[in-house]
């Protein structure tokens, strides 16, 4: 059964993509938090942090980042976030990094 995520990226749910090569695939997330919230997804369904392989798509997360937060103008500064398991928030079981931008974010994070 393909994630949420992998529906996305395979054209079946239709989603606002801001980028994508042959590892990720970005898009803006549904309820942002932020200005600017995109959702990078790496192509390959992993479910999370807890179960990171040693190689794979999800290597390519924060070059990805890099590239979006230029084309989207985030010069000023940005947040780059995952959540992890129950506690650390996650509610989509492909692992997904969150980039937040167009204010200043508040630290400690809720
Ligand atoms: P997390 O809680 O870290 O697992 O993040 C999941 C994110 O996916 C949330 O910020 C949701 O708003 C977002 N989301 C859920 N469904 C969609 C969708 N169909 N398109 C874009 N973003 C979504």
């Amino acid at each position: 059964m393909p994630t949420l995520f992998t529906r996305i990226i395979q054209g079946e749910i239709p989603a606002e993509i801001v980028y994508q090569d042959e590892h990720v695939v970005a898009f803006r997330d549904i309820q942002p938090v932020a200005p600017i919230h995109v959702l990078i997804v790496p192509r390959t369904e992993i479910e999370g942090l807890a179960t990171l392989p040693e190689t794979g798509d999800h290597l390519r997360i924060l070059n990805a980042a890099k590239i979006i937060a230029e084309q989207l103008g985030l010069g000023n500064g940005y947040r780059l976030v995952i959540n992890q398991g129950e506690d650390g928030g996650q509610t989509v079981p492909h692992l997904h990094a969150h980039l937040l931008g167009g204010r200043k974010m508040n630290w400690p994070p809720g």
